[in-house]
């Protein structure tokens, strides 16, 4: 079909109408697709004839009626029949015309066979016109008086002059024309007598002048017009490309745009969990505050998992965190979205009016979801969490929804509530001084407003000093004393303890040094949980010992119960049997108050046990069973037995009755800033 349409109509077209003259009338023309063939020189021309068409017949047929008018007196009815005919043959031409015009130009229908015939009938008006012309010319011009001779010899002068240009789309057909107006009215010139030479050669001489001008005209509109498909062609090629650049550029720019999409998915994605990543969690909260939505913002704080990190690897950690995740997700609302904020902290997202009861029962149903023991290797791990809540009560953001849940996290942390705890306003005012109280720490050991107190401990009966324990004290510039109950607990939570604690043992021991023979037989550092857990530890206390030249027999740690934990042991552990190797004294320190776990304590590298105040405090018969069973089992373990909190004269024969070695209280001495001899 389109190889038809590229080859058979062109060659059908050409005769139709790039030869024309040749053979007019011989072409058999059915084709339909004249019209809709890409740009050609020939079909141009036709278009072109056919509008210079309506003027020219026009022109004729006005100059006809002129002759007509002129010759009537000599030439009678014949020039009359003469009009008629002309008359005839114009409309016939101005039908066939119209009928072309309408199909080629308008393009008001396909074409037809009537167009077929109107083209053999417009390309014989050519011919026919003129032929009239010259056939009446021929006729009258014997009979003529010598004016009508001259008017009729202006008219067909002026009619070849018009066809010069009017006819220039039509190359044979137009010299044909002018050739019929002219040449044999010329030469019957010379019939007349006398013959008129001088006029006939003029209307020679003119037409072939108007031919070579005609023919001149038509090369001229040819270039034209091949100038002009030349252009039009290189104006589509120039839109097409275009159009491919443009089509181009929308493909290139819709793949972006869905690259950014899945960009834009990937960045509010956490990779380890496939969770939402805290930017997912914010931008789901600003679009929840932009719509004001009811919300209700938990915060999940993982326990335990710093130790699974810490003692598992980082690996391991990473592994229960992904399974935590899924856990967390199973008990999530279907209305509701979890993220990871960080680390083991979560965000869930629940927009929806919540009451406070609801949010209590998913807290718990998420802390059970976690409580799932998790296997990783042979370990197995039992996470909890601590949840603090906050729902949006008037216009607060989700961004402040979330810092209000994390506060209510570290109260719920704090006071042991079941491990989940709403938020409080007050609780805002507690955030501020803790943030306060981490600003103060991170510059204390510069800025000097750290400082040791020292207090004695006395072996039992004889008021000897058994050793000083070093007890940390801050007078922060900004906020003043602040007690170690509550700037050491901080330190613990930002890990600040390290420095702090690293600090603490280098001073007590240069102090010690310091004080030469005056000094205590040893001295007793207090090490926490968090300073035991940490890598560089032990390599911290050996710098500290060599750098200082100090004998590690008179250092004593003091570490608390929860050393006896399972989860801490492993790197404790180590860290703990190495400097014991050393010589240095491992102490527990507040012994009774917590962890009862006392299975592992054979496991332990230990020197003492310093059992807890309260049970100092109170000496009914209750806590004197628990400080004899102490005795007992630190006897079996062949440990030296300690007591604190000695504020009165009777407690300290009370416990050198029970068989403690050693006492510490405010009776024997305060802890001082200096180190000092006790009391007595
Ligand atoms: P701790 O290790 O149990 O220290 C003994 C605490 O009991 C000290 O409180 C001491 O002042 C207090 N105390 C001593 N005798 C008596 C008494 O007769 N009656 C009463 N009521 N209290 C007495 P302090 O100095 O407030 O220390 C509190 C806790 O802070 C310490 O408890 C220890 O856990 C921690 N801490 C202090 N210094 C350091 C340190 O350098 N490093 C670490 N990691 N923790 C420290
Ligand atoms: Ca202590
Ligand atoms: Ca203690």
């Amino acid at each position: 079909m389109r190889a038809e349409r590229e080859s058979s109509p062109i060659a059908s077209q050409a005769a139709l109408v790039g030869t024309p003259e040749a053979a007019p009338f011989t072409q058999n023309v059915t084709d339909s697709d004249l019209l809709f063939l890409p740009p050609n020189l020939e079909a141009e021309l036709l278009r072109h004839a056919l509008l210079n068409q309506r003027p020219l017949l026009v022109v004729n047929f006005l100059a006809a009626c002129g002759f007509t008018y002129l010759a009537w007196t000599e030439l009678g009815i014949a020039v009359g029949a003469w009009l008629v005919l002309m008359a005839l043959i114009s409309s016939l031409r101005w039908t066939a015309g119209m009928t072309l015009y309408r199909s080629q130009l308008r393009r008001e229908r396909r074409w037809g066979w009537s167009d077929a015939i109107a083209l053999r009938v417009f390309y014989a008006g050519y011919v026919a016109s003129p032929f009239a012309w010259a056939a009446m010319v021929v006729w009258a011009i014997p009979l003529l008086e010598p004016f009508t001779l001259l008017a009729l010899i202006v008219v067909l002068a002026a009619l070849v002059g018009g066809a010069t240009g009017v006819l220039a789309p039509l190359r044979y057909l137009g010299q044909v024309n002018m050739f019929l107006l002219l040449v044999p009215g010329s030469f019957r010139l010379l019939s007349l007598d006398p013959p008129q030479w001088i006029l006939a050669l003029l209307g020679v001489v003119f037409a072939g002048v108007a031919m070579i001008s005609h023919r001149f005209n038509n090369d001229l509109l040819r270039r034209a017009l091949t100038l002009q498909h030349r252009n039009d062609f290189l104006l589509q090629r120039v839109s097409e490309s275009n159009a491919a650049i443009l089509e181009a550029n929308a493909e290139l720019e819709s793949r972006v745009e869905a690259r950014t999409i899945e960009l834009r998915e990937l960045s509010q994605r956490d990779l380890l969990t496939g969770l939402l990543n805290r930017r997912g969690l914010v931008d789901l909260l600003r679009h929840f505050d932009e719509r004001q939505t009811p919300l209700a913002v938990l915060f999940i704080d993982l326990n335990g998992f710093k130790q699974v990190n810490d003692g598992l690897g980082h690996e391991a950690g990473d592994e229960v965190l992904r399974i935590a995740a899924r856990q967390l997700a199973t008990a999530v609302p279907m209305d509701a979205s979890i993220g990871r904020w960080g680390g083991d902290e979560f965000v869930l997202i629940w927009p929806a009016r919540v009451a406070t009861e609801a949010l209590i029962s998913l807290g718990h149903h998420l802390r059970t979801a976690l409580a799932v023991p998790i296997l990783v290797g042979d370990e197995r791990v039992q996470l909890g969490a601590t949840i603090g809540y906050a729902i949006r009560g008037a216009n607060e953001t989700g961004a402040e929804l979330v810092t209000a849940a994390d506060l209510a996290t570290a109260e719920a942390r704090r006071n042991d509530q079941g491990g989940i705890a709403g938020f409080e306003p007050g609780l805002a005012v507690v955030q501020q001084r803790r943030l306060q109280i981490v600003g103060g720490l991170r510059t204390a050991v510069d800025d000097q407003s750290l400082w040791l107190a020292y207090q004695p401990i006395v072996f039992a009966g004889s008021d000897k000093l058994h050793s000083l324990e070093a007890l940390m004290r801050w007078t922060s510039p900004r906020l003043g004393v602040v007690g170690p109950d509550e700037f050491i607990a901080i330190a613990e939570d930002s890990d600040r303890i390290q420095q702090l604690g690293d600090w603490a043992l280098r001073r007590a021991l240069a102090d010690c040094l310091a004080a030469g023979a005056e000094g205590p037989p040893q001295i007793c550092v207090n090490v926490s949980i968090r300073q035991l857990a940490w890598d560089g530890f032990y390599a911290s206390v050996v710098a500290a010992l060599s750098e200082l030249g100090f004998a590690p027999e008179r250092l004593v740690l003091e570490v608390t119960e929860s050393v006896f934990e399972d989860r801490n042991s492993h790197r404790t552990l180590s860290a703990l049997r190495a400097l014991a190797n050393l010589g240095v004294r491992i102490h527990v320190d507040d012994f009774g108050s917590g962890y009862s776990s006392l299975g592992s304590l054979h496991n332990f590298p230990l020197h003492a046990i310093k059992i807890d105040r309260i049970f100092v405090e109170r000496l009914d018969t209750q806590s004197r069973s628990v400080i004899e069973a102490a005795v007992l089992i630190a006897r079996g373990h062949g440990l030296e037995v300690i007591a604190e909190g000695i504020e009165t004269a009777e407690q300290a024969r009370v416990l050198h009755d029970l068989g403690v070695d050693a006492l510490q209280g405010y009776y024997f001495g305060r802890p001082q800033p200096a180190l000092l001899s006790p009391r007595r």
